[in-house]
């Protein structure tokens, strides 16, 4: 059974027990509300305390009902809520391990909790293009006021035990969870005053400034900007302070029920989905142990090697991050104090988080400090030859049970394994920028990485904290490959008339975090220009000469102050200047400028993507459609809510995708001819023909 009623004197203990997150399914519930039931029953049992087993609360509801429907059979959480509601004797939550969506709104229901110091509490809806739907909206904030529940709500974030005390959702926190409920539900039934349950307080709805709701709405307008759920639960939080309880518990479930039904909901659902299948490696079953991780070399401490051996700091593992000379050595740790700085300005890390973390990081110039590391990652410039002299000297100076790692964004790892004795261990591990921020990792797969090696980088992602993907072995794998087709189409609409605020503007109201041409000036022109140059381009195919242009007037980007556009701090303005060069570009090449529309400009932008993520599909570069729309999220921006690329294009419809390449390619080139496998999914219906297993 996933639901155990004990009894502990005159104190019932409802323990659910669903591995692996003891998730509120429908077995589950029927479960609680026979356990209520006899509780209410049973004259000799004074008050309930709810737990999970395995040390663990119910971290949510079952994913799967909720697209199924199956949680909308009965008893529903609603039922349930209102049958601990009318229980008649006190009732207690005992969280341990983490307690959120439906099983924190369980929580918020009783009449206290008590956490375990390590628990965390949230409700984490909004990732899900959702709203809390059973009172998590209108209870969280009658116990924790609208400001804090704003913040915790709209982000998702889990709030750790003391956050939760502090704000008043838990009462308190005590090491021995269960006993401490137990005994506190005893002294509540023995007399000693019963707190009000949340739906009945009213202390904490006065709106402390006037304007809260439309200071934060205006603040985080961009952020929102195209989703429904982060508007909506803003909406309940206000029905919470400004109408009667009732009605805010209504309103709060009419949006729930608008959330689900929504296409966002759905493409998050896929996300979320997606993420989980991209762990499971075809090349690396379950029995294959990934290698303990517990000493790293990173060579390079530059801008990626600095942010690399940050997050292997903050993961507990040990770093020697290794250069050229003291001096870049100096520069590396530098950043790496920069970096903490931020964190601990930001509130992510306290000063003496920072501290511990920072005090594993050491720097050498001599590859003799690599002697005893468990793996490597190289993060020196973008250069084949020098890459392929520094894996010749890891090969040497690391221990021969170490893997050695490459954070290339386009090269071959299976030329910088051949110069190596263990090319079995040889892997990509491609980090993002900020390395210590972004939350993809991209690894590669070469023709001779062992099992191990793959489960091993594999796990130590999710060490990291990081949502990996395996690529094969390509130039620019996954994500820059893709990359390629839709940063020149964006310097083509420039050629043919249109303006990087309107290319960005288009993409950016579609959803992306930033445009191609703002993304370009933050990578940096001179190096966009520099890999582009040492890339093969087909025969038919030209490059537009406006990037090598901006390198070459020290357009360099951000770092310069001025690219596609100029910037102070972090404001960037229009450049009339980018735009003469730009028509002057036109003008060279005989094209005549003209007006382009948005409808033009993102099916240019996004259909290159697409056509390519079928190629990859079908080459076996990525395994599964899932995958590429995981890289896309994370590591490029795209909207996680309209579901990555190759999500997008099956809600298109492929045939359509089609259509829209074949009229393109006449007057655009062959390279917008639907490629065959495209033709193959579309016939078949959708991506799952070229997923591989
Ligand atoms: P960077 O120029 O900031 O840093 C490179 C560092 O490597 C410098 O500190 C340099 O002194 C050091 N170095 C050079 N030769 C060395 C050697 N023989 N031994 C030890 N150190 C040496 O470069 P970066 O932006 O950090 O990029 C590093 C790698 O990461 C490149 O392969 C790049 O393609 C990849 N990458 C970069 C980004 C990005 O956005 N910057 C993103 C993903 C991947």
């Amino acid at each position: 059974m996933p639901t155990h009623y004990r009894r502990d004197g005159d104190v019932a203990l409802l323990e659910i027990d669903n591995p692996p997150v003891n998730a509120l399914d429908l077995r589950v519930r029927a479960g609680l509300e026979a356990g209520l039931r006899r509780a209410a029953d049973d004259p000799a049992v004074m008050a309930v305390v709810l737990c999970g087993a395995r040390a663990c609360f119910p971290a949510g509801a079952d994913i799967n009902e909720i697209a199924s429907g199956a949680a909308f059979h009965s008893p529903i959480l609603l039922e349930l809520q209102a049958q601990m509601e009318a229980l008649g004797k006190p009732i207690v939550a005992a969280i341990e391990g983490a307690a959120l969506g439906g099983g924190f709104e369980l929580a918020l229901t009783c009449h206290g909790r008590i956490a375990a110091p390590e628990a965390r509490v949230g409700l984490p809806e909004v990732k899900l293009g959702l709203i809390p739907g059973s009172g998590g909206t209108q209870r969280f904030t009658r116990l924790a006021g609208p400001a804090a529940t704003l913040e915790a709500l709209t982000s998702g974030a889990q709030l750790p035990a003391a956050r939760a005390l502090a704000i008043g959702l838990i009462d308190a926190i005590a090491p021995d969870t269960v006993r401490a409920a137990v005994q506190w539900a005893r002294r509540l039934a023995g007399g000693e005053p019963l707190p009000a349950l949340a739906r009945a307080r009213e202390d904490k709805l006065a709106v402390p400034e006037p304007d809260l709701f439309a200071a934060f709405r205006a603040a985080h307008a961009r952020a929102f900007r195209g989703q429904l759920a982060p508007w909506r639960i803003v909406d309940a939080i206000e029905a919470a302070c400004t109408r009667p309880a009732l009605e805010g518990f209504q309103l709060e479930r009419q949006w729930y029920l608008e959330c689900r039904e929504s296409p966002q909901c759905k493409a998050l659902m896929h996300v979320f989905h997606a993420e989980r299948a991209a762990r499971r490696v075809p090349q690396a079953g379950p029995q294959v142990a990934p290698l303990p991780i517990e000493r790293v070399g990173v060579v390079g401490a530059g801008t990626m090697g600095a942010g690399i051996a940050v997050c292997f700091a903050n993961a507990g593992i040990d770093v020697t991050l290794l250069d050229v000379s003291r001096e870049a050595v100096a520069l590396g740790l530098e950043r790496v104090g920069a970096l903490y700085g931020e964190s601990v300005e930001r509130g992510k890390l306290s000063g003496e988080q920072a501290e511990a973390a920072r005090a594993r990081i050491r720097g050498a110039v001599e590859y003799s400090a690599l002697g005893d590391v468990d793996m490597a990652v190289e993060a020196v410039f973008e250069d084949p030859a020098l890459k392929c002299q520094v894996f010749e000297r890891l090969d040497r100076s690391t221990p021969p049970r170490a893997i050695l790692a490459s954070n290339t964004s386009t090269l071959d790892i299976d030329r910088l394994a051949a110069r190596t004795t263990r090319p079995q261990q040889v892997v990509g591990t491609h980090f993002f920028s900020p390395a210590h921020v972004m939350k993809l990792m991209e690894n590669v797969r070469g023709r001779a990485s062992s099992p191990q090696t793959l489960a091993t980088v594999m796990a130590l992602a999710r060490r990291l904290g990081k949502i990996a993907v395996l690529a094969g072995n390509c130039d620019g794998f996954i994500g820059n490959r893709m990359l390629q087709y839709y940063g020149a189409e964006a310097e083509r609409l420039l050629e043919e008339g249109a303006t990087p605020e309107q290319i960005d503007g288009v993409v950016e109201a579609f959803g992306f975090a930033m445009g191609p041409l703002a993304m370009r000036d933050l990578a940096g022109n001179d190096v966009g220009w520099a890999i582009r140059r040492n890339r093969a381009l087909p025969a038919d195919e030209r490059w537009s000469p406006i990037l090598e242009r901006m390198a070459a007037q020290g357009r360099l980007g951000r770092k310069s102050g001025r690219g596609f556009y100029l910037y102070e701090g972090r404001e960037r303005r229009s450049d009339p200047q980018v735009l003469a060069l730009i028509c002057a570009v036109s003008r060279e090449l005989g094209i005549e400028r003209r007006e382009l529309g948005e409808a033009e400009i993102l099916a240019r932008l996004l259909h290159p993507l697409i056509n390519e993520g079928a190629k990859l599909l079908a080459e076996g570069i990525a395994a599964r459609a899932g995958d590429i729309d995981v890289v896309y999220i994370h590591g490029y921006g795209f909207p996680a809510y309209k579901g990555g690329p190759m999500y997008w294009a099956e809600q298109e419809g492929l045939a359509k995708v089609i259509d829209t390449l074949e009229q393109l390619a006449p007057s655009h080139g062959a390279r917008w001819g639907p490629c065959a496998h495209l033709r193959a999914a579309a016939a078949r219906g959708g991506w799952e023909c070229l997923t591989r297993r």
